[in-house]
C-alpha cells in the first residue's frame, strides 16, 4: 500500500470522541473531562506510548479538560528513577505540560491497603496460603470454571490478622497473597478471585522498604483514576476483558455516584518495528543498539535523536487515528510525517556525503567568492544565505561517470552540468591513482552563467550538490535503516525477534564535507543535504567533528522534481 492509500483506509473516524460527546450531551461529570496517562516506569516510552499520549491528553485539550500524568509504579523489581525521568523528558518533549498533576500509584499505597481491609471486613477479599502455581491452576479454563481455594471462606478476623501479618514482613515472597473474592465460575477468567496483593520483600525506588506487600496493577488503577476524578481512562484493547474488574472494584468504593470510564483502543503496531518494552529491554541490555535513544529505536528519545520533531510525531499519530482492530502501520507513514513536517522547517544545505575532489581550471587559484542560496524554498522568511565557491570543490562520487549510459544527467568527461547556486562547468579530465581509481575532475566554469543561470539559452540537464574544499566542515554522516528486516519480526513462532536484525541498520560516512553554514549548528538543529535526505546534529558532537544523523532519505531528487 502506498502511503496515500494508507492514510485513506486509516482517516480518522474517532470514536473515543464521539462517546465523549454523547456523555457530555448526557450531562455525565458534570460536563468535565479528564485523561491519564499511567506508563509503569519500566523502559522508556516508544512511538505506540506516544499514541496513547497524544490520543489521551489530546483528547483532554480538545475538550478543555485536564490530564494527569500517572505512574504506575506498582511493581518494584523493574522499576528505577531513570525510567521516571526519561518519561517526564519524552512527553513535555511531545508538547503536553500536565502542570502539577503528577501522580504515582506509590502514592496510593495507603488508600489501597485501606481498601483492601474494607473488602476482608466485608467478605470480599481472603488470604490465600496456596502457591502461585497451584491458584493459576485452579482458575480453570474459559470454558470451564475455576475450583475454590480451600482457604476461601476464611474469617474475616482470620484474614485482617494474616494480611497485617504479611504487612509487617512475616511472610516470606510467593508464601501468601490477598485475593478478591468475586466468583470462581465466572465466564471472565479475570473476574476469578483475582490476586489483589502480593507479597515481595524488595525496596520500591520511592517508598523504600516501606512496603513490602504491593497492591497489583489491576487493583490499582481503577482506584486510582476514581482518586483523582478521571472521567474517562483510554487504554488499549487487552484490557477490555478487565473492564469488569475494573468496574467491579470501583463499585466497592461505593462513596459518590461518579465512575470513571474505561474505554479501549487499538494498540500501535508498526512494521520493521518491535515495540514491547521486554524486547526493547533485551536490544540494550545486550547490546544489540546503543542504548535506549539510540536512532534506529522506535522510543521516542531515539526518534528525537533521529531528527523527528513533535509535531511530526504528533501528526502521525492524528493520521492514523484510533480504531477497535489490531492492525500494522506502514513505517513509511510516519517516515512520511516527518518528512512532511521537515520540508516546511527544514535549513536547507548542501552537503558531500562520499566526495569527489573537482578542481576548476579556468578558476584563479587563491581566489573565492560568495553566492547567493535559499535557505527554505517552502518559507521565504528564511530568507538567503552565502555560500563560498573556490577552484576545489567536492561533489558525489556518484554524480559522474566515467562512461554514462545516454540517460545519465549528471556529470562525464565533455558534459556539462549546473552546479547548484554556481555556474554550469564541464568535466574535461579524469585523474587515477596507481590503482586505477577516479581521484580527481578536471573541469571548467563558464564564469558567465554565476547563479547557475543558463547566459545564452543553452540547457544542462543535470544539478549537482557540492561543497567548497576549503570552506567545507568535514563531519560524519551515520545513515540508518531499519532495524529488522522483516516486516513482523515477533511473528514468527519458533524464532527469535533478533534474529530478524538487519545487520546493515547503521552506515557510518567519516570522511563526509558539509558547507560552512552548519558550523555554529546544535544539538539536534534540523537540515536538509539538498538532493540527500533530511539530517539532524547527533548530541554527542564534540571537538571539531560534527556528528549527523539522517533522519529520512529525500522521496524525490531535483533531477525528478526539476522535469515538472
Ligand atoms: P509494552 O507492551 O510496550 O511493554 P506497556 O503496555 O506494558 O507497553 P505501559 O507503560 O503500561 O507499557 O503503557 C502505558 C500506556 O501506554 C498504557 O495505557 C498502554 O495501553 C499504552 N500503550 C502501550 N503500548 C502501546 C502501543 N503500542 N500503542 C498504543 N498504546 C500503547
Ligand atoms: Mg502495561
Amino acid at each position: 500500500m502506498t502511503v496515500k492509500e494508507q492514510e485513506e483506509v486509516v482517516k480518522p473516524t474517532n470514536f473515543i470522541h464521539q462517546q465523549i460527546d454523547k456523555d457530555l450531551e448526557e450531562g455525565k461529570n458534570e460536563g468535565r473531562v479528564h485523561t491519564r496517562f499511567p506508563p509503569e516506569p519500566n523502559g522508556y516510552l516508544h512511538i505506540g506510548h506516544a499514541k496513547s499520549i497524544c490520543l489521551n491528553f489530546g483528547t483532554a485539550e480538545k475538550y478543555n479538560g485536564l490530564y494527569n500524568l500517572r505512574f504506575d509504579d506498582t511493581n518494584p523489581s523493574k522499576e528505577e528513577t531513570e525510567y521516571v525521568d526519561s518519561i517526564k523528558e519524552d512527553v513535555r518533549w511531545l508538547g503536553f505540560d500536565w502542570g502539577d498533576r503528577e501522580y504515582f500509584a506509590s502514592d496510593y499505597f495507603g488508600k489501597l491497603y485501606e481498601f483492601a481491609l474494607k473488602l476482608i471486613r466485608e467478605g470480599k477479599a481472603y488470604v490465600d496460603d496456596q502457591p502461585a502455581e497451584v491458584i493459576s491452576e485452579q482458575k480453570g479454563t474459559p470454558t470451564r470454571p475455576g475450583t475454590e481455594s480451600p482457604f476461601r471462606n476464611r474469617t474475616a478476623e482470620e484474614n485482617l490478622e494474616l494480611f497485617l501479618a504479611m504487612k509487617n514482613g512475616d511472610f516470606k515472597d510467593g508464601e501468601k497473597v490477598l485475593r478478591a473474592k468475586i466468583d470462581m465460575a465466572s465466564p471472565n477468567m479475570h473476574m476469578r478471585d483475582p490476586i489483589i496483593y502480593r507479597i515481595m520483600h524488595t525496596p520500591h525506588h520511592r517508598t523504600g522498604t516501606e512496603w513490602c506487600i504491593y497492591p497489583m496493577y489491576d487493583f490499582a488503577h481503577g482506584q486510582s483514576d476514581y482518586w483523582e476524578g478521571i472521567t474517562h481512562s483510554i487504554c488499549t484493547l487487552e484490557f477490555e476483558v478487565h473492564r469488569p474488574l475494573y468496574d467491579w472494584f470501583v463499585e466497592q468504593l461505593k462513596d459518590t455516584d461518579y465512575r470513571p470510564r474505561q474505554i479501549e483502543f487499538a494498540r500501535l503496531n508498526l512494521s520493521y518495528t518491535v515495540m514491547s518494552k521486554r524486547k526493547l529491554l533485551e536490544l540494550v541490555k545486550d547490546n544489540h543498539v546503543n542504548g535506549w535513544d539510540d536512532p534506529r529505536m522506535p522510543t521516542i528519545s531515539g526518534l528525537r535523536r533521529r531528527g523527528y520533531t513533535p509535531d511530526s510525531i504528533r501528526n502521525f499519530a492524528e493520521r492514523i487515528g484510533v480504531t477497535k482492530t489490531d492492525g500494522m502501520i506502514d513505517v513509511a507513514l510516519l517516515e512520511h510525517s516527518v518528512r512532511e513536517d521537515l520540508n516546511k522547517s527544514a535549513q536547507r544545505v548542501m552537503g558531500v556525503l562520499n566526495p569527489l575532489k573537482v578542481v576548476i581550471t579556468n578558476y584563479p587559484e587563491g581566489q573565492s567568492e560568495e553566492l547567493e542560496a535559499v535557505n527554505n524554498p517552502e518559507d521565504e522568511s528564511m530568507g538567503k544565505r552565502m555560500v563560498p565557491f573556490s577552484r576545489e570543490l567536492y561533489i558525489e562520487r556518484d554524480d559522474f561517470m566515467e562512461n554514462p549510459p545516454r540517460k545519465f544527467f549528471r556529470l562525464g568527461v565533455g558534459r556539462e552540468v549546473r552546479l547548484r547556486y554556481a555556474y554550469f562547468v564541464t568535466c574535461n579530465e579524469v585523474v587515477k591513482d596507481e590503482n586505477g581509481e577516479i581521484i580527481e575532475l578536471r573541469c571548467t566554469y563558464d564564469p558567465a552563467s554565476k547563479g547557475g543561470k543558463s547566459p545564452d539559452g543553452r540547457k544542462v540537464k543535470g544539478t549537482l550538490h557540492w561543497v567548497s574544499a576549503p570552506h567545507a566542515v568535514k563531519s560524519e554522516v551515520r545513515l540508518y535503516d531499519r532495524l529488522f528486516s522483516d516486516e513482523n519480526p515477533q511473528a514468527h513462532k519458533d524464532v527469535d525477534f533478533k534474529e530478524f536484525m538487519n545487520p546493515d541498520s547503521l552506515q557510518s560516512l567519516t570522511d563526509c564535507y558539509i558547507e560552512p553554514f552548519v558550523k555554529t549548528a546544535n544539538a539536534l538543529d534540523h537540515f536538509q543535504f539538498e538532493r540527500l535526505g533530511y539530517f539532524n546534529v547527533d548530541p554527542d558532537t564534540n571537538g571539531d567533528t560534527i556528528v549527523f544523523n539522517r533522519t529520512v532519505s529525500l522521496k524525490d531528487s531535483w533531477s525528478k522534481a526539476k522535469k515538472k
